[in-house]
């Protein structure tokens, strides 16, 4: 898979796409990075890339044109800007562009960019909570990891992206691990039992109630 960045700061990716398993995936080939930067084509000796806004206001909005020259050379990738005002992202999103052979991730600075760029040049917005935050790097950052744990080969156990929070509407269970008795807490006795239907079951009940209890918006209605 190839993700294209477009961002006027691309230093800021120099560690996340260096560490753990998003490294490998570059290294291996898996995943491919490019980077794109509307300065190389922005206006003056200065290669501006912002200007005021129209009908004046705080801030300065991205110029439509180092955008659109930048955006044109992506054309037949699916092309994403960040921006508060975007649909929030969900892991329903991660999956969806993990099958995507070419994406390409804008991150916004400044008040963000000329709308008229989100109107031409772009197929969807997108967001990263009810937030704002200074640019859209680190929401290029958060779906590059989604997304590169989802490729085929990344993730040594499969199985591991297939049970854990949000697949089936539901929240991970708990999980524990040695010692059985930490300080005198207890892990589950179920667990412990070697009866795997019963620990299934306790599982499937844990994420049930888990998730009733701290995310009752995921709950479908009956
Ligand atoms: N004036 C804008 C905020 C601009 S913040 C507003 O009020 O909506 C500058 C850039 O940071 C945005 O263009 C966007 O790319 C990025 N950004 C900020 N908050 C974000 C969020 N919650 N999700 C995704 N991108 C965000």
């Amino acid at each position: 898979m190839r993700i294209s960045i477009v961002t006027l700061f691309r230093e800021y990716f120099d560690s996340p796409l260096k560490v753990s398993l998003v490294g490998t995936a570059i290294e291996n080939g898996r995943l491919e990075i490019d980077f794109h930067d509307p300065r190389d084509h922005g206006r003056g000796p200065h290669r501006q890339v912002d200007d005021a806004p129209f009908g004046g206001g705080a801030g300065m909005v991205m110029m439509p044109e180092p955008l659109a020259i930048t955006l044109e050379a992506l054309e037949g990738s699916h092309r994403v800007l960040f921006t508060p005002a975007g649909a929030p992202l969900t892991q329903a999103t991660l999956d969806r562009f993990a099958t995507m052979r070419h994406l390409t991730l804008v991150c916004g600075r400044y008040e963000g960019v000329d709308q008229r760029i989100a109107d031409h040049f772009i197929d969807e917005e997108t967001s990263l909570g009810d937030y704002v935050l200074l640019g859209g790097e680190v929401a290029a950052a958060v779906v590059i990891e989604g997304v590169a744990r989802l490729l085929p080969g990344v993730i040594g156990n499969p199985a591991s992206t297939e049970s854990e929070s949000f697949r089936d509407d539901l929240l991970e269970e708990p999980q524990y691990t040695r010692p059985a008795d930490f300080r005198g807490w207890k892990v589950p006795e179920v667990l412990l039992s070697g009866d795997h239907g019963r620990i299934a079951a306790w599982r499937h009940d844990q994420r049930r109630m888990r998730t009733a209890e701290r995310r009752p918006d995921m709950v479908p209605e009956e």
